[in-house]
């Protein structure tokens, strides 16, 4: 492992141009997690240059839908009384050992929806607060008020991003303060928490498990959450969830929806799925879809996760143990094209939309009438007129491969990052992550239980028995 971050800070010194994190999501692992990661920092990425976990401020290569260009996830953005704000992202945040806010007024279930395989609704993958509702179910109703946070650690990335503040009277510093960034990390007196880009990601988010089926068996996957014999939801099922959702939740607001499973593409309706919940307007937003992003493990074909693309951001997690690698650079071969072109598909409309301009302004300046544009020209700005809307923004879905790390798995991690490296255009268009893991510990899924009494629902209390 050492010898993978070693030369993963080599890369990043050799390639200004190749984003590379290391670190990764753990939710629920809580303190084990924390202490991979601390120990990890501590001793092999002492005076590194390699960014620790979280994902890009750089909006080249953000997740996007609409028109708004920025990556959204786990950037987190910690904010004093003096409203002076210092940002990390979620992995940084374990590694430090500031994830903790116990007592804090925290959005969980107000701005954020987790909902699991069976469709019980909780306010974050933390469960505080307790259980809601259920998806399937056509009436529950969301939380109106914060909850006050009881858990030592927050331990998920998704969770630590959410809104939250130290007292009431913060509330503040949490939505309405304008923050300054410091370069310089200030005194640890933080009162408020907001994701880094609270301005520009919709006001709520759903994290949804759509199902357990997944076709790898992982040996760090706990078997609460992936299995090879659950049956997929079928499409009527899940519009129904999702207009259960907007009409108990969301009430017209633009939402993120962060799909994941088990292995959601496995579900042959889902692609409908993802083109029903793009295609709904938010009443508040006429004029923006929602935002979804999906992590799949990368099993399917290229011109599936094409088609997906069109409409999602995309999160590949590869699994050493499952993957076939020649297909799954494959996939990101043609992926990393696709988003290349587009990019340069819009730089040629720029630039062509410019020289219009300014042969406009030249002609009115000397009072000359409309002219005619050369027959080749005028064919071309109609075709870009023609081309689909999403088309341009194919650029700018985020894509990112988590790099999945168990002990021993490091030289074919080396391995794929020199082969990912050699895609063209890879750096411009896709993000990496490396994620260190070791063996799942198969007392987890009761020690977690005991550590959170009474929030399961009954479904998954019945897998412990
Ligand atoms: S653990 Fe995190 S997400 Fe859950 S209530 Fe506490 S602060 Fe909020």
């Amino acid at each position: 492992m050492s010898q993978l971050l070693r030369s993963s800070a080599t890369e990043a010194r050799a390639g200004p141009s190749l984003r590379l994190y290391i670190g990764g999501g753990a939710a629920k692992i809580g303190e084990f997690w924390l202490a991979v990661v601390g120990r990890t920092r501590s001793s092999s990425l002492e005076n590194s240059p390699v960014h620790i976990g979280g994902e890009t401020q750089d909006p080249t290569a953000g997740a996007v839908s609409g028109s708004t260009a920025v990556s959204t996830n786990k950037m987190v953005r910690m904010i004093n009384e003096r409203g002076e704000s210092f940002a990390y992202s979620a992995e940084e945040l374990m590694a430090r050992g500031l994830n903790r806010w116990r007592g804090w007024h925290c959005t969980a279930g107000v701005e954020n929806l987790y909902v699991t395989h069976d469709g019980s609704i909780y306010g974050a993958v933390c469960r505080e607060g307790g259980y809601i509702g259920n998806v399937f179910e056509v009436n529950f109703y969301a939380r109106m008020k914060y909850v006050k946070c009881s858990r030592r650690y927050c331990t998920c990335g998704t969770d630590m991003a959410l809104r939250k503040f130290k007292r009431l009277k913060n509330r503040w510093e949490a939505y309405q303060l304008k923050p300054t960034d410091l370069e310089v990390e200030p005194a640890r007196n933080y009162v408020a928490v907001r994701n880094f880009f609270q301005d520009q990601i919709p006001p709520k988010q759903v994290l949804w498990d759509l199902g357990r089926r997944c076709n790898y068996a992982c040996s760090y996957c706990p078997p609460a959450t992936s299995n090879r014999i659950e049956a997929h939801k079928t499409l009527g099922s899940l519009t129904q969830a999702m207009n259960n959702i907007e009409r108990s939740f969301l009430k017209g607001d633009l939402a993120k929806f962060i799909f994941g499973g088990g292995e959601p593409t496995l579900n042959p309706d889902f692609l409908d799925f993802v083109k029903y919940v793009h295609g709904l307007t938010p009443k508040n937003r006429p004029q923006e879809n929602h935002w979804i992003h999906v992590t799949t493990n990368g099993s399917r074909l290229p011109e599936y996760y094409l088609e997906l693309l069109r409409y999602a951001g995309l999160t590949f997690s590869v699994h050493f143990e499952f993957a076939q690698m020649e297909r799954f650079l494959e996939v990101i071969r043609v992926l990393v094209a696709a988003k290349a072109q587009d990019r340069q598909l819009a730089e040629e409309d720029r630039q062509r939309a410019e020289v219009e301009r300014q042969r406009a302004a030249k002609e009115s300046q000397c009072g000359a009438v409309e002219r005619q544009l050369p027959e080749e020209e005028r064919k071309a700005l109609e075709q870009n007129r023609q081309r689909p809307e999403e088309q341009h923004h194919l650029q700018w879905r985020y894509l990112g491969i988590r790099i999945m790390v168990q002990p021993g798995n490091g030289p074919q991690a080396e391995d794929l990052l020199f082969k990912l490296r050699q895609i063209p255009h890879f750096a411009a268009n896709a993000v990496v992550n490396v994620s260190p893991v070791l063996a799942f510990s198969p007392e987890y899924d009761t020690d977690f239980e005991s550590a959170v009494p009474n929030t399961y629902s009954e479904t998954e209390r019945s897998l412990f028995d």
